[in-house]
């Protein structure tokens, strides 16, 4: 992992307006991090599990720094994650300091909202593992609610959040949705320090009203905690499940791992099985919305079957993009039952050329590999 430039002391500023809005200023540069919707965010939840919120919060906003000093306007409680969460990366637990001016915190007016009860939750991205998990309740029958929290992530998010609530519609699953404002500074692959404790803890939190008992998140987390982001370490969800049954939450959180190329065909089968269209709804391509056309135009030509017959939001470029168009040829969408042998040969050819060229081969999984190999030996 690259090394961490720490910092002294980082200030951290609660909003007296909205209490899960949190900045704070480094080299000059204002960062931030806020629930900004819906309104009465964390309602019918207790206070502890929205103190431990903005813990959390602290975590994922001082994530690229690690400050020895952190002083906030308000009082944190729950600092035994923030002492959890240094010490994985080897630092002392940071010292937290209160500033002279303090704000109060205003928790969650309680509703009389009656909402019906739900089992289980999932993290929602509206990109292909997300899809799956969902689609794997809907096909054992089991109720569950789609949580999506937008601006997570640096890009994409308009995409997401609009794909995300289109495929809640159509297969008539309860949606909700939770905006942050995101300018912690916190992204790339670092993100994953703390990413998917704050999500899981949004969704804990969002779907509480409803007495949600699991939530479900990506899975693939190690039980060894070298070369091991925080929130992709099984010892840090093991206490962050007790965080969550200490501060009155009624949910655990439970990784599902996904698969990689297999599980477009699952999707398929899936599709088949349950008489829905799923995989035309996914949005999970790596390109920008302004690439997207140019990189489509080269696929209207090299395989113009292919191209045709896939969604406008795919660029059929980015590594997503390549894994869906590989998990599809290979498991024979019916869609593609035209695509003529030339065509494959040519998205073979060209992924080839591809990955010779592609700046993180370690993205690039055995499935894929697998797969890619096979389909090769195929035409
Ligand atoms: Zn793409």
């Amino acid at each position: 992992m690259p090394k961490i430039e720490r910092r002294e002391r980082i200030k951290i500023n609660l909003s007296p307006r909205n209490s899960f809005d949190l900045s704070m200023t480094t080299n000059r540069q204002k960062h931030g991090l806020a629930v900004v919707e819906p309104d009465n965010y964390g309602h019918d939840t207790t206070p502890a599990a929205q103190d431990l919120l903005r813990t959390v919060m602290i975590a994922h906003l001082v994530a690229p720094h690690f400050p020895r000093i952190i002083e906030t306007n308000f009082g944190v409680e729950f600092s035994e994650f923030l002492t959890r969460f240094y010490d994985h990366y080897g630092y002392q637990p940071p010292k937290i300091k209160r500033s002279i001016e303090q704000v109060g915190i205003s928790y969650a007016k309680p509703t009389e909202e009656k909402r019906n009860t739900v089992t289980t939750a999932s993290a929602h991205s509206g990109g292909l593992d997300s899809v799956f998990r969902l689609i794997r309740f809907l096909e054992r029958g089991e109720d569950i609610v789609a949580v999506h929290l937008r601006n997570l992530n640096a890009k994409g998010n308009f995409a997401e959040a609009a794909a995300s609530q289109e495929q809640c519609r159509a297969w008539g699953i309860p949606y909700e949705l939770v905006r942050l404002k995101n300018s912690s500074g916190n992204t790339g692959f670092e993100v994953m320090k703390t990413r998917d404790l704050l999500l899981a803890l949004i969704v804990a939190i969002s779907t509480h009203p409803r007495n949600v008992s699991k939530i479900v998140i990506e899975g693939g987390m190690s039980a060894d905690p070298t070369g091991t982001q925080f929130s992709e370490y099984t010892g840090a969800w093991e206490m962050f499940n007790q965080l969550l049954a200490d501060a009155g939450l009624s949910s655990q959180v439970e990784g599902i791992d996904p698969g990689d190329i297999e599980t477009v065909g699952e999707i398929l089968r899936l599709e088949k099985k349950l008489g829905l269209s799923i995989l035309p709804l996914v949005q999970n391509c790596f390109s920008a919305p302004f690439q997207v056309g140019g990189n489509r135009k080269k696929w209207d030509r090299v395989t113009p079957i292919l191209s045709k017959n896939s969604p406008e939001q795919w660029c059929g470029s980015c590594l997503k993009c390549r894994r869906m168009s590989l998990g599809r040829i290979y498991y024979r969408d019916d869609r593609l039952r035209k695509m003529p042998s030339r065509e494959i040969t040519a998205f073979v050819a060209d992924t080839y050329d591809w990955m010779r060229k592609y700046p993180r081969p370690e993205m690039i999984s055995q499935s894929f590999l697998d797969h890619l190999h096979a389909l090769q030996d195929r035409v």
